[in-house]
């Protein structure tokens, strides 16, 4: 996964967060707002109750001041026992009456119970001025009870009034009688009324047209939670209650739920968001992971595979090494300057009978101990391949016992990392040469009498007379023809005659005796020898013994006078301080074989000078 696609995936992520941590707020409100309704159906509920009670409480006195105006209203104006035993049964019910009273038609007060307390109010007179004047008489005009607003009561504190007008029958008619007052004080009825609520958990405030009459609680009520509800009596509407949950109520009612719930959502919120960049992270980890597998793959797989070409070409060296070392040709390669040895094969030094560290030394070492002229001949490579020659060299090299093994060694040399190395490739041509040798030999020889023939000849005589000449020593050559050949042939056959020329050779060859003598077969059935280091005597004595040895064979001549085959010498001898040619000399003696000739044959001829 790259850089670039990590993004979106974060961004999904915050805003994944943002809508979580929204929600875990939306769902800490609506918890609290449940909480908080929770709160409000309590001070609900609480405040309709105690308005209620207020109401019923004070609808009830009423009710019992009603019956005592209907009795009077009845019966005439109660005597003043009954009236007393009345109001006494009415006090002890209701607690927070101040007093209850009767004020006559005069509006003077005339009986009042009960007395302790009241003794202010004994001499009270309802007059035009006093704040509940209109409303007393406004209940007097509708004969119907009436709540009056609170006032400062003359006997001190605030209180406040239900006026029951009383009327007796008067000649018939109703007359007005005053009124039944019932004086209620606003501390003992407010107080009696908290004893109905756990006065621990609520403010409760009395209001009178929206000014505080009565307080019980904290003046800084929790606004939040405060209700008001007016409170309905008789004709007046003007008081209202107001209820507010106390703080130790609220902290009863609130429970930390919300705020745990949020916590704990916002921290899911936060861990899921966590986990899930958490699972980015790892995804993108192993998707970089699994990319770097992949190209450790390829690397791994690359380098297995040069290992594997590796090995091959290790093999296949060693394989190219064994077959060099299989091989019957040495090859050797070194280092040209320093002469170390960089490689060679088995054939290299096994052949001349060393050890391998053997080799490598004398190359180094003593180079000319393994190679007569080594140096020599790294120079004529040199050269070779610098003018594009062959670089086939015929050599020599010593063999561990001391004795020359002929070598062609094959050379090229190669520049490499700045230093010569030559590749040297050696097979010992010893069998060929011998071979080449025989051949030459050969070829040097005639084929049917097994003298060296007429090509060697030439080669030989001028080389001879050379080598004589320096010596300052004589040469003798003779030339020899066997006489009456053609007739030989022509009376017993070619065969015959072959056979004849085989002993003639025979008996030539075995009438040399000094190395260096060459009887060589010169055409058909002439021959000649040459006689080195030989003057006239010696000369003469060797054609003597080959006549004598021709006439010992007694080959039967059937066309010859002699009756047997015989032969002719012509005879030269060569002085050395002479300065005669090769060509001067075999026709010399050829002229001595015609001498020898026309002397009747079977005999030899001394070459003479022509003017002799
Ligand atoms: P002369 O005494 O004068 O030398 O007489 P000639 O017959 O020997 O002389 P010529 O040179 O006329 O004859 C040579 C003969 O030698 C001719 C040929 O028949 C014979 N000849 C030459 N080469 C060979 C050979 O290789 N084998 C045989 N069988 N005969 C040969
Ligand atoms: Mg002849
Ligand atoms: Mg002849």
């Amino acid at each position: 996964m790259s850089a670039s696609s990590v993004w979106p995936a974060r961004l999904a992520l915050a805003f994944l967060l943002v809508v979580l941590s929204s929600a875990s707020v939306l769902l800490w409100r609506q918890i609290e707002a449940v909480q908080l309704q929770r709160v409000d159906e309590r001070v609900g509920y609480q405040a309709r109750a105690l308005v209620r009670q207020l109401e019923s409480t004070l609808h009830l006195e009423v009710a019992s001041l009603e019956r005592i105006a209907r009795l009077w209203n009845s019966l005439g104006r109660l005597p003043r026992a009954s009236w007393d035993e009345e109001v006494e049964r009415a006090l002890r019910g209701f607690p927070a009456y101040q007093s209850i009273q009767w004020v006559g038609d005069d509006l003077r007060m005339r009986w009042l119970l009960p007395l302790a307390g009241n003794e202010a109010a004994l001499s009270f007179r309802l007059h035009p001025q006093h704040p509940n004047y209109s409303l007393a008489m406004e209940a007097r005009q509708s004969g119907e009870q009436r709540f009056s607003n609170s006032f400062e009561l003359v006997q001190g504190g605030r209180g406040f009034v239900l006026y029951t007008p009383l009327y007796r029958t008067q000649d018939g008619a109703r007359v007005f009688d005053g009124f039944l007052q019932g004086v209620f004080r606003v501390e003992p009825l407010m107080l009696q009324l908290l004893t109905q609520i756990d006065r621990d958990d609520f403010n409760v405030e009395l209001l009178e047209n929206g000014h505080s009459l009565f307080r019980h609680g904290a003046a800084q009520a929790d606004e939040r939670h405060s209700l008001q509800l007016g409170i309905s009596l008789l004709n007046n509407q003007g008081f209202a209650l107001r209820l507010s949950p106390t703080a130790q109520l609220l902290e009863q009612l609130g429970s930390p739920l919300p705020g745990v719930v949020l916590g704990a959502s916002l921290a899911i919120s936060l861990l899921l968001v966590a986990a899930l960049a958490l699972a980015l992270e790892n995804s993108r980890r192993a998707h970089a992971l699994q990319a770097a597998n992949r190209r450790f793959k390829v690397e791994a797989e690359r380098r297995e595979e040069t290992e594997q070409r590796l090995r091959e070409n290790r093999e296949r060296l060693q394989l190219v090494l064994d077959l060099t070392d299989s091989s019957h040709d040495g090859l050797f390669i070194f280092d040209s300057d320093s002469r170390e040895l960089l490689h060679m094969n088995q054939a290299t030094y096994a052949t001349l009978g060393y050890r391998p560290e053997q080799f490598a030394e004398l190359l180094r070492e003593t180079p000319e101990k393994l190679m007569p002229g080594f140096h020599r001949w790294l120079e004529q490579a040199r050269q070779a391949q610098r003018d594009n020659l062959s670089r086939i060299f015929q050599r020599e090299l010593i063999r561990r016992d001391g004795s020359r093994q002929p070598a062609e060694i094959n050379t090229q040399l190669v520049q490499l990392h700045g230093r010569e190395f030559l590749i040297a490739v050696s097979r010992d041509n010893s069998e060929r040469l011998q071979l080449e040798a025989q051949l030459q030999r050969l070829s040097q020889l005639d084929g049917l009498t097994g003298l060296y023939n007429r090509r060697y000849f030439d080669q030989q005589l001028p080389s001879e007379l050379r080598r004589l000449r320096r010596s300052g020593a004589p040469l003798a050559l003779l030339m020899l023809d066997i006489d009456h050949f053609k007739a030989y042939n022509d009376a017993l056959g070619h065969l015959a005659g072959d056979d004849a020329l085989r002993k003639v050779s025979t008996v030539l060859q075995e009438s040399l005796q000094r190395e260096g003598d060459v009887a060589c077969r010169y055409g058909g059935e002439e021959f000649v020898i040459i006689l080195a280091d030989t003057g006239l005597d010696g000369a003469e004595h060797v054609a003597a013994r080959i006549h004598d040895g021709i006439a010992s064979l007694a080959i039967a001549h059937p066309a010859s006078p002699l009756g047997r085959l015989s032969l002719s010498i012509g005879l030269a001898v060569l002085d050395p301080v002479d300065d005669e040619q090769p060509g001067e000399l075999v026709s010399r003696s050829d002229q001595a074989l015609y001498g020898a000739k026309r002397r009747g044959r079977n005999c030899t001829y001394l070459w003479q000078p022509p003017d002799a």
